[in-house]
């Protein structure tokens, strides 16, 4: 089976074609610049280098035609005709209460990702867009399937997601915890299960996305029992420019003083806090490490604040489960920065935690860094959410066949 995984944002469009069979990735790329002007980043499996085009782009469904002429591209192409390509994986941020799992997308599916915009409204619309514009181009035989960040977090008990807040924000609004990043966490802690040998149900992990967004979870037995973003990925751990959580009457003092409103507000906490925030260097954690050497204050003060967060958030996990079995690192931080897992890691000999620094060295790969002896286990396993979505694709449209 073929399939098409699509990613798509506000003004941007990410694809893969992946060949189910070999896993193969046929092709990927990228649209960008949609409504403005276009633009088409495009890479084909055996071919040398990037194909790169201005290709006008008014809306999401001339974007999946640009992709689809792509993909069936006499040069550049990995396919003879659209009719090739079997069903279709879409990324949806928010599946609220609705979706514990990816679904196969009918109209009452559309519907409930709709319903969920008042949770995701900067996420959900472009995704919703994204689907339409397929069904628009590919027509209606072609299977679709949603895959959620927030599904694989369904499992926490509400003990776990609820804020302290009166219960009936809950019960009116849907205020709680609801996490994301949830195809990444399921996929590492799948692996990292894999690679010790054992089955998930018998093993406590925690999985560390630590990206230009970051959050940790809890995996007890497979499942997510807690996790660090909450009703939005602005809480939790600090990121590349989000402040993770702060004390909330910050938001009010804040307005008053600056003259600004709560919407203001957030948006700087989204967008100028975090490592860019504190450093005043950059939001990305190799030009901290480039500051870092030169001796910058700030961006040493960025990254020991990053550092402790996370290492405050596994202990809490640590106690929330009894122990743990492995700490799984991944993400562009989380898979290459080796000085972050070592900082975090440190001290932790105590609880059975001690990485090798031989081991360490390497980047951007799956392995044990841990030495012979700890009891628990640190990998580093690089995440694929495309292929997750491509498998679960496959798993949901091969059953309702
Ligand atoms: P996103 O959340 O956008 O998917 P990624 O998981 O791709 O982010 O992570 C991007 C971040 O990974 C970059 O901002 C950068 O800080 C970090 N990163 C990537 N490569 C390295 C590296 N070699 N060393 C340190 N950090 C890296």
């Amino acid at each position: 089976m073929k399939v098409l995984v699509i990613n798509a944002g506000s003004s941007s469009l990410k694809y893969q074609l992946i060949d189910m069979d070999s896993k193969n990735v046929m092709a990927k790329g990228l649209c960008e610049r949609i409504g403005i002007d276009g633009r088409l980043t495009h890479e084909a499996d055996g071919k040398e280098g990037k194909y790169k085009a201005e290709v006008p782009m008014k809306t999401h469904a001339e974007a999946i035609k640009a992709v689809l002429d792509i993909l069936t591209n006499a040069e550049w192409g990995v396919i003879a005709d659209m009719k090739e390509i079997d069903a279709v994986g879409h990324r949806v941020v928010h599946g609220g209460e609705y979706f514990a799992d990816s679904v196969v997308i009918t109209e009452k599916v559309l519907k409930a990702i709709e319903d969920c915009v008042p949770l995701a409204p900067l996420h959900n619309p472009p995704n919703l867009i994204g689907i339409h514009a397929c069904q628009d181009v590919m027509g209606p035989n072609v299977p679709m399937v949603a895959v959620f960040d927030t599904a694989f977090h369904q499992t926490m008990p509400q003990s776990h997601y609820m804020y302290a807040i009166p219960y009936e924000y809950y019960e009116k609004y849907k205020i709680r915890r609801y996490g994301f990043h949830g195809t990444s966490h399921r996929y590492v802690s799948q692996q990292a299960a894999e690679m010790l040998g054992r089955p998930i149900e018998d093993l406590k992990i925690i999985t560390c996305h630590l990206g230009n967004g970051s959050s940790i979870t809890a995996i007890d037995r497979g499942k997510s029992i807690d996790t660090s973003m909450g009703f939005t990925p602005l809480d939790g751990l600090p990121m590349g420019t989000r402040s993770g959580n702060i004390d909330p009457a910050i938001i009010e003092f804040l307005c008053e003083h600056e003259h600004k409103n709560a919407a203001e507000v957030i948006e700087i906490l989204n967008k100028k806090s975090g490592m860019q925030g504190i450093s005043g260097v950059s939001s990305d954690f190799r030009d901290l490490d480039n500051a870092i050497d030169e001796g910058n204050k700030r961006a040493i003060l960025a990254k020991d604040m990053f550092n402790i967060s996370v290492k405050k958030i596994i202990g809490s996990y640590i106690a929330e489960m009894g122990g743990v079995d492995a700490i799984v690192f991944t993400a562009g931080v989380g898979e290459n920065d080796r000085s972050v897992r070592w900082d975090i890691c440190e001290h932790l000999e105590y609880l059975g935690v001690k990485i090798d620094p031989e081991k360490n060295k390497y980047r951007g790969r799956q392995m044990d860094i841990s030495i012979d002896w700890a009891r628990v286990r640190v990998l580093v396993i690089p995440t694929n959410e495309e292929l997750v979505i491509a498998q679960d694709t496959e798993r949901l449209v091969s059953e309702a066949q």
